[in-house]
């Protein structure tokens, strides 16, 4: 794991100003509460240098950046606490890649059927939390998650959401037989409502890195949007 010095200043601007810096994608996971070391772990049986992120500043050059499964509340308070909304609004401006793990997906979305915490807002879907029930209704299953080969993928939920509303260029990557999508995409941003980082199978970890670099190539190519 790489620890980077916090950077002061304007994320969007300093990453404009930065050359093509390394060939290894840089991606962050924020660290501020929930299943983040688990996260890092899976990310770091992949070509890449891991951050753990505790500032803004640190999002500058990031080419990724994981928000971890959690308490939605907890960390949407801390993100708001440490300062984090404008730069993540910043970071997604800038076309680096977000991805949402389960409270991480309610965190990022525009709308919750719930009445708290208020989320960032950053993907067009409306989510429902704890959707299956009690910590005691967690459950695995598999899934065939559109853009990953290999078969299907093992996923892990745990107090999880369930996207009740897919917006305007949303793509749905994976749902339940009943129809409620589970996995989301929307360009450089990621959401799933399942936990990855608690299996063994880095697929959709090697998945989002994919679509970091896939940012950073269009950056470095000069074209700051998603
Ligand atoms: N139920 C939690 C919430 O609403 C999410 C659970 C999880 O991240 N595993 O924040």
């Amino acid at each position: 794991m790489v620890e980077t010095p916090a950077l002061p200043g304007n994320t969007a601007d300093k990453d404009k100003s930065t050359p093509a810096r390394q060939s290894r994608p840089r991606i962050g996971v924020l660290a501020l509460q929930g299943d983040f070391i688990e996260h890092i772990h899976t990310l770091e049986k992949l070509d890449v240098d891991v951050v753990e992120v505790r500032k803004p500043g640190q999002l500058a050059d990031l080419d990724g950046l994981i928000i971890p499964g959690g308490e939605s509340t907890t960390i949407c308070k801390l993100i708001g606490l440490f300062d984090f909304e404008k730069p993540l609004e910043q970071f997604v401006e800038r076309g680096s890649a977000l991805w949402g793990t389960c409270a991480g997906m309610i965190v990022i979305a525009r709308e919750l059927t719930d009445p708290y915490p208020r989320p960032l807002d950053l993907l067009n879907i409306k989510v429902s939390r704890n959707w299956f029930g009690r910590q005691v209704d967690s459950f695995e299953d598999d899934f065939e998650f559109r853009g990953i080969e290999g078969g299907p993928f093992r996923a892990v939920f745990i107090r999880a959401p369930v996207v009740e509303e897919v917006g305007e260029g949303v793509e749905v990557i994976a749902s339940l037989d009943d129809g409620h999508a589970v996995a989301v995409r929307s360009g450089n941003i990621l959401a799933t409502a399942f936990h990855p980082e608690l299996t063994d199978d880095p697929r959709v970890h090697a998945y989002f890195v994919e679509m970091a670099k896939h940012g950073a190539a269009k950056r470095s190519q000069g074209d700051s949007g998603p």
